[in-house]
């Protein structure tokens, strides 16, 4: 079943890359495994999947452990603090970064494992029930703050959007996404690059495609539903 579904979102992937005139390599499709095991990771491979997503540390380092070194991990969720010494090394690419302090102990940490890190802004852009991530009207200051440490290197933005029963509802949150990230980019800070776009999900990652997502985080889609109960 995963190895079907696998294909059938990537087949939507390409058909909004070709109604937005896009090139299908412009879009990372990212298999967000949380909470599904290993069995489950390697048919997805089976299918094509090179770029697990994870939200839990823990989690994603005892996957990288058992699972061959050619896949790319991303972590998606919110991070603490004190457990970025775990994955600066494990995660190529970490989405949720939406504070000075976290970035701070990124760059420390990447210090000592002499790594440098890659990192998305995570935009509250819906402004709604999430507490994470940073307000639009504050992005450019954070931005412009993490720029400035050692390590840490900001290659564009992350949003995640309400969930709705039409995805409609969520195009102009990704608009106003993308549409941050060119304001950010024509100021051309040092060390900030704005080339990135981590935007929707399984309920709207077509429409998030049509608006210029780069990455789409599509865990339902292709894994099942979640059970957080087990
Ligand atoms: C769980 C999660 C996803 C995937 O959600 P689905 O609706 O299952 O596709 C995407 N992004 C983040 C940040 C998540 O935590």
């Amino acid at each position: 079943m995963i190895i079907e579904n696998y294909k059938e979102v990537e087949k939507k992937v390409c058909e909004a890359c070709s109604r937005a005139g896009r090139d299908r390599s412009e879009v990372t499709l990212i298999a967000v495994s949380k909470t599904k095991p290993v069995e489950m990771l390697k048919e997805a491979m089976m299918a094509g999947a090179e770029v697990f997503g994870e939200n839990k540390v823990q989690e994603l380092c005892e996957k990288y452990e058992v699972l061959p070194k050619n896949l790319h991990w991303h972590m998606i969720g919110h991070l603490q603090r004190n457990k970025v010494k775990y994955i600066v090394d494990k995660a190529e690419l970490i989405h949720s970064v939406d504070s000075l302090r976290l970035a701070e102990e990124i760059s420390k940490e990447a210090e000592k494992k002499k790594v440098q890190v890659s990192v998305l802004i995570e935009v509250n852009v819906a402004e709604e029930d999430s507490k994470f991530g940073v307000k639009v009207e504050d992005t450019e200051n954070l931005i412009r703050e993490i720029a400035q440490l050692p390590n840490v290197h900001i290659q564009g933005l992350m949003t995640i959007a309400p969930y709705v029963e039409n995805a409609e509802e969520n195009r102009p949150i990704f608009r106003t996404l993308k549409k941050l990230a060119v304001d950010i980019k024509m100021k051309n800070i040092d060390n900030v690059h704005m080339d990135v776009l981590s935007m929707g999900m399984t309920g709207d990652y077509e429409v998030a495609v049509e608006e210029g997502a780069t990455m789409v985080r599509v865990g339902t889609g292709i894994f099942g539903e979640r059970n957080y109960m087990k």
